[in-house]
């Protein structure tokens, strides 16, 4: 175990740690000296040298590292971790338990108390994510206590720490046995081809799940649907196990189409009675309004910032006029289903983009439906960042 470097908090934020305020930024502290090695024990003091918390040294785009306990006592060792994963396992028992879900997230950084660490349940199999040098010091420590409190068929890991938190591309397996590619999991029912070693992505995005079952039990049956920003279109399987008429949708990655092919046949839905367009979503809106194309709903799930030949997208930026172009292409009394996962502007934020895109477009709408995060992604008050996911159901009434 490395020694402890000791750093004083500026005043103005010591409160802000003391209640419980995880994450370390330069400029909460008076001085970052003597952070070099990355993993290396934190620990907070006031400017009367009272212990604050201990966390670890880790560098992320979003601060230097993590607060891990308030308990001066307490060691950032073996038991430490165990007793965070053993917790987090005991919060997500009915998951474990259910037969029709097979996928979830069984650790949630900051949220389940460890900032810079997720780990996802695929069947059996447990994905690690890591988020800086810092964490993945703790490799050992963190898999060893998965395996002596989980049935562990095996492990894969994403390092995400190549520069402001890009994965590193490698063999992404750590322990147990190899599955085979794709492994089939369910989420309500339906199954999901997952990769866990097929770079960054696995192929689906459990944050959604309960997104796309109200979208499949409530909202799809009979409609036409526009699944935009589809990825392996996880969206448009749901809506035509609903029974959507038919659904569309648009992805500007090749690989999105065969993907997407492989989504509906594992779930029995015939894929060439529906549309997969590898395209990019602002020339498809083009061509929508040429064609006059309408569609009874409409999936906006953007990633937060992406860039393409000729956009540069940034959710915060261009959500609004994103909206104006899908509202121009919904049918009176359609739905759009407008998602983000940008953590740079809140719900509120969010509601007033749609507001605006409705008043500038002349139309008028109801809000149906919000959601955040599910309930695996636990989240914690005092970091309302990690609460990222903003969706909301919005028919347009005119
Ligand atoms: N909605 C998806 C996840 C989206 S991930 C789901 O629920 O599974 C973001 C996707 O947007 C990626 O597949 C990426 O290829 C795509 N993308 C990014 N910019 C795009 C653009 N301009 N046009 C079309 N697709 C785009």
């Amino acid at each position: 175990m490395m020694s402890e470097i000791i750093l004083t908090v500026n005043q103005k934020f010591e409160d802000k740690f003391k209640n419980g305020y995880p994450l370390i930024s330069a400029e909460a502290l008076a001085s970052t000296a003597g952070l070099e090695e990355e993993g290396s024990i934190i620990k907070l003091v006031d400017r009367r040298k009272q212990f604050i918390a201990r966390g670890y040294y880790g560098k992320q785009n979003k601060g230097l590292g993590w607060l891990l306990t308030w308990k001066e006592q307490e060691r950032i060792d073996q038991g430490f971790f165990e007793r965070k994963l053993k917790n987090a396992i005991n919060q997500r028992l009915q998951f474990f338990q259910s037969e029709d879900t097979t996928a979830f997230r069984l650790f949630n950084g900051e949220g389940d108390g460890i900032g810079g660490l997720t780990i996802d349940y695929f069947d059996g199999y447990y994905l690690i994510n890591w988020y800086s040098e810092g964490i993945y010091q703790f490799k050992n420590e963190i898999v060893l206590s998965l395996r002596q409190l989980a049935d562990v068929k095996g492990v894969y890991q994403k390092k995400r720490f190549a520069q402001s938190g890009k994965y590193i591309e490698e063999d992404d397996f750590v322990m147990g046995e190899r599955p085979e590619f794709p492994l089939i999991v369910k989420e309500n029912g339906v199954n999901f081809a997952v990769y866990l070693n097929e770079g960054a992505m696995v192929g689906v995005f459990l944050d959604q799940r309960d997104v796309r079952k109200l979208i499949r039990d409530k909202y799809a049956e009979g409609k036409t649907v526009l699944n935009t920003f589809s990825y392996t279109g996880a969206f448009s399987v749901f809506a035509a196990a609903g029974g959507a008429a038919k659904t569309t949708s648009v992805d500007l990655a090749n690989r999105s189409e065969a993907k997407t092919n492989e989504q509906f046949s594992i779930n029995g839905i015939d894929y060439e009675r529906q549309d997969i367009i590898v395209m990019d979503v602002f020339n498809y809106f083009k061509y929508a309004v040429k064609k006059q194309l309408k569609f009874d709903m409409v999936i906006l799930d953007p990633p937060s910032f992406a860039r393409s030949k000729k956009h540069t997208f940034s959710a915060a930026k261009d959500y609004k006029d994103l909206l104006k172009q899908t509202i121009a292409i919904t049918e009176e009394n359609g739905v759009i289903v407008a998602s983000t996962n940008a953590s740079n502007f809140d719900m509120k934020k969010f509601k007033g983009f749609i507001d605006k895109a409705f008043k500038e477009s002349g139309s008028s709408y109801k809000l149906m439906e919000q959601f955040s995060l599910p309930e695996d992604f636990r989240t914690i008050s005092q970091f309302k960042q990690g609460d990222y996911l903003k969706v909301v159901f919005i028919r347009k009434t005119g």
